[in-house]
């Protein structure tokens, strides 16, 4: 915090009232990705945060943590693995429900892309309950891996979704009311 750019990713990012439904003010940053300097400044931060950190994999949450994880994980020295919602991947998969508002939801990953004992930071765009995290975190585990940090561009406080994460670090760049 107190980061000189963190004002303008938060000024990039579009507030859309009432998508996918009424009641949901959706945090769009596809318009973060037309402000070169504001994308460019979001991903620098994760990168001179992550840099110094023996990061093995960066782990991407379909669909928008696989448009901030690969430049990190490319910066960093790291490899990408994508965490992806049901049926997506062709081998083998280990696989973890989550609950949603309404029913479950279930994210895969491909056995054999993270060995146990590797260093692993989770990227999405945002965090709301955080139960999409923690099904990331509970993958990574899984296979033995060990989860330095969860890092968001966009964290919305008033839903205590880090209290779901159970200790592990999160990262955010623009908190949210
Ligand atoms: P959660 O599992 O509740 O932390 O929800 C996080 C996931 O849902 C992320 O992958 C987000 O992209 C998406 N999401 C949840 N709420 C919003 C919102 N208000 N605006 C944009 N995306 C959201």
């Amino acid at each position: 915090d107190g980061d000189p750019r963190v004002p303008r990713i938060n000024a990039a990012i579009r507030i859309v009232p009432d998508f996918p439904k009424p009641g949901i003010l959706f945090r769009d940053v596809t318009t973060l990705l037309l402000d070169h300097q504001a994308f460019k400044d979001s991903i620098d931060i994760f990168v001179e945060r992550y840099k110094e950190q023996k990061i093995d994999v960066v782990a991407g949450i379909e669909a928008r943590g696989f448009i901030f994880g690969p430049p990190v994980a490319l910066a960093i020295g790291a490899k990408f693995v994508p965490m992806r919602k049901p049926r997506k991947l062709p081998g083998e998969v280990v696989s973890e429900e989550y609950t949603l508002e309404y029913g479950t939801d279930r994210i895969e990953m491909h056995v054999g892309a993270v060995q146990p004992g590797e260093r692993a930071l989770i990227i999405d765009d945002l965090i709301a309950t955080g139960g999409t995290l923690r099904a990331a975190i509970n993958l990574l585990e899984r296979v033995g891996a060990q989860v330095v940090e969860c890092a968001c561009v966009i964290g919305l406080s008033d839903l205590k979704g880090q209290e779901k994460l159970g200790g592990r670090p999160l990262f955010i760049l623009v908190e949210c009311e």
